[in-house]
């Protein structure tokens, strides 16, 4: 037999209809029917933060992404610092298992973690995507309870608009109404839920609200195993910021009552709001922290769980000693080394400085919104903008509107809104400014 081992010969590329006909009858997609009712847009590849699409849409072959692919793409598409990483660790092996091994990508990775980790969260649980990291957490807290006699401690308490991800545990965290998963409200685990958190991140701390918080957590405090948040910023829950003066009282009222605070960074980590991690905004060390989303800079699936070392010593001294928990791509190689170099590049350059930069050309170029018929707020923070309708979005007409002006968007429930790269220039911020505009006129 002669194989040629270096090609798998030609591959006869699929026309874009044929495409199509396949991804509806075949692949679901996220939040989506199957069959599939809307076509997506094709993309055939990307560089810097621009997305190359397979045909034209809205008259546009190019789509300025304002999207960073779900808050992760930080450093935009096809960086060659990103692919020489990926490259150098896909020639050394590109996976091997964890259990019993080790290698150089995934101790830097945590090494590197911790050092820029808020002081005190010491030790790094490697997880598949931000949902299983936020699963660990959560078993995490739960068995530190278990270890020290105090079994009852069982149930999480979070506040209202939170989103922490779509297996189990994360859903039962999540907004419990209108939000992805109240199909479920019956089966879920039940969990303690405080009001929303008060808008603004700069308003002035609601005494009443922090009051709230602190007898929530006392009254189920026999229960509770820990508290768990989205620090600062409310993602995929509603896209809502608040005063960090509601983390910290949220840290009090956990260390006075002896619960656990998890605070969910997997959208908010590396940069995205302004300070590193949203934590440094309320000066609060968590005793877990979830990390995902931007970690390898938008490339290849990984999160983490890191915890202090109170949790892992505790969790040490059980019945059952260890952590049962080890997926089986933990500590990929490939990820973790594409990681290290993505984080190495934020710390390297003037993250603070883009992000602060895109901040001002949001609140400038949104500003104009604010006379929009239908568009109830306005919200920027860091490299995040927000609209706000007054209506539930029609997200065909404003994906459409957007892509018109050259801006790929994906609006939802009753918002538009942009975390772009934090490579995007003046020039393209100002353009998915107009884009989101038109977005919220038409869709
Ligand atoms: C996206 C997100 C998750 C879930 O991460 P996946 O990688 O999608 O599983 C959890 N928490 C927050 C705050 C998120 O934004």
């Amino acid at each position: 037999m002669d194989l040629d081992r270096t090609s798998p010969g030609p591959q006869v590329p699929l026309e874009p209809d044929e495409l199509l006909d396949l991804d509806r009858r075949h692949v679901w997609h996220p939040y989506g029917p199957m069959p599939g009712r809307t076509a997506p847009l094709v993309v055939e590849s990307a560089a810097g933060v621009r997305l190359r699409l397979a045909e034209e849409f809205c008259g546009r072959r190019e789509l300025v992404d304002g999207m960073s692919s779900w808050w992760s793409a930080v450093h935009g598409y096809n960086h060659p610092v990103l692919n020489e990483a990926a490259h150098t660790q896909l020639e050394r092996m590109s996976h091997v298992m964890f259990g019993g091994l080790t290698h150089e990508p995934a101790v830097r990775l945590a090494k590197r973690l911790v050092d820029i980790a808020p002081e005190g969260l010491e030790h790094v649980f490697l997880a598949d995507s931000g949902s299983v990291s936020v699963e660990v957490a959560v078993k995490m807290c739960l068995q530190y309870w278990r270890s020290r006699g105090r079994g009852a401690k069982q149930r999480l308490m979070t506040w209202r608009g939170g989103y922490h991800g779509d297996t189990w545990q994360p859903m039962s965290v999540c907004d419990p109404e209108g939000g992805m998963h109240e199909l479920w409200s019956g089966v879920l685990p039940r969990q303690v839920f405080a009001d929303a958190p008060p808008s603004g991140f700069e308003a002035a701390p609601d005494e009443n609200y922090v009051r709230h918080l602190h007898e929530t957590v006392g009254r189920h405090a026999d229960e509770l195993a820990a508290v768990i948040v989205e620090p600062v910023v409310q993602g995929a829950g509603g896209m809502r910021f608040h005063s960090p003066a509601y983390v910290r009282a949220l840290r009090e009222a956990c260390d006075e009552h002896d619960v656990l605070l998890v605070l969910d960074e997997i959208a908010t980590g590396f940069g995205r709001t302004g300070a590193l991690f949203a934590a440094e905004h309320a000066g609060v060390t968590p005793d877990v922290m979830c990390l995902g989303k931007a970690l390898t800079g938008g490339y290849l699936t990984l999160a983490a769980a890191l915890c202090t070392p109170r949790v892992a010593e505790g969790i040490s001294r059980g019945e059952v000693p260890v952590l049962a928990h080890g997926p089986t791509f933990m500590g990929n190689p490939l990820a973790t080394a594409v990681a290290d170099a993505s984080v190495g590049l934020l710390l390297e350059g003037d993250w603070a400085g883009e992000v602060r930069r895109i901040e001002n050309g949001l609140r400038e170029g949104l500003a104009p919104a604010a006379e929009l018929p239908g568009v109830t707020d306005v919200r920027v923070l860091g490299a995040i903008g927000v609209l706000q309708l007054g209506h539930d979005v029609d997200m065909a007409a404003a994906a459409r509107a957007a892509a018109s002006s050259g801006v790929w968007l994906r609006p939802f429930r009753d918002m538009v809104y942009a975390m772009p790269p934090y490579v995007t220039s003046d020039e393209d911020v100002s353009a998915i400014c107009s884009a989101m505009l038109a977005a919220a006129s038409e869709g």
